[in-house]
């Protein structure tokens, strides 16, 4: 039976990516992106249904599970995230960019995953978020980037409650690391593109279903430490 996706954060980058690969393999792609003027690339994918989302927006995401209503999904992938202030040290940020950060990687993720729960196949599904090597504590640091890198560690963190409070299930819980990628946020000199990291993400999310519990994983299936 054809397997279903909701990708989310699919307008560009790692998600557009993701859209294209899910679909290349067959799958049902339910791609969100926060502006419908970024439709264009999504809508050359087959089997791509584009829905808008604001991930951080509570309305927006019971808005997505109403018109979703009915709809059982394999796999819920939380892609979205912001890099957060670049230019500046992490002591010299002010509340308002820090709150954006940790609100838009750590805590809309989580909140977006417990919205829409009920609609991912419990007996074999997953959800996937999109953390980061830089989320890491034992090996992020001093990696640079280090306040969104706090920022995944966080995600990472609240993953963990999520699943202790889920109780007996057959979902698995993926927090994935793509490599580091060319993207808007990976930058030009980024060692992967695109296409290798969500052909690997793709491979593992594929094998994991069924398997159950929480793994922190990059795209090759290489295990990383907490
Ligand atoms: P990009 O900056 O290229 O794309 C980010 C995507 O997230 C865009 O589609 C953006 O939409 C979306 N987004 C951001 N905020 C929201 C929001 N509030 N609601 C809905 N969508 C939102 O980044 P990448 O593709 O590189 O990164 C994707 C994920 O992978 C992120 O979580 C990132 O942290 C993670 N990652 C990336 C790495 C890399 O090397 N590239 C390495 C490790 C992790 P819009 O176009 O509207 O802004």
């Amino acid at each position: 039976m054809q397997k279903t996706v909701l990708v989310v954060g699919a307008s560009r980058g790692l998600g557009l990516g993701l859209a294209k690969q899910f679909s290349n393999e067959g799958w049902q792609v339910i791609a969100t992106i926060r502006n419908p003027q970024q439709s264009d690339a999504l809508k050359q994918i087959p089997q791509v249904r584009v829905e808008t989302l604001d991930m951080t927006d509570a309305q927006s995401i019971e808005a997505l599970g109403k018109r979703l209503a009915g709809m059982r999904l394999d796999v819920l992938f939380v892609n979205a995230g912001v890099a957060g202030p670049q230019n500046k040290p992490a002591t010299e940020v002010n509340e308002t960019e820090v709150g954006q950060l940790f609100f838009t990687n750590a805590v809309a993720p989580l909140r977006l995953a417990k919205q829409l729960l009920p609609m991912v196949n419990a007996e074999r599904g997953a959800i996937v978020f999109m953390s980061s090597i830089l989320g890491s504590v034992e090996t992020g640091p001093g990696m640079g980037m280090s306040l969104y890198g706090a920022s995944k560690a966080a995600l990472n963190h609240m993953t963990r409650t999520f699943v202790s409070e889920l109780g007996e299930t057959g979902l698995t819980i993926l927090s994935m690391h793509p490599g580091w990628v060319k993207t808007d946020m990976g930058g030009d000199e980024a060692p992967l593109d695109v296409e290798t990291s969500t052909r690997g993400m793709v491979g593992q999310v594929t094998k994991a279903l069924g398997r159950g519990g929480h793994h922190y994983l990059d795209y090759k299936g290489d295990h990383l430490p907490w």
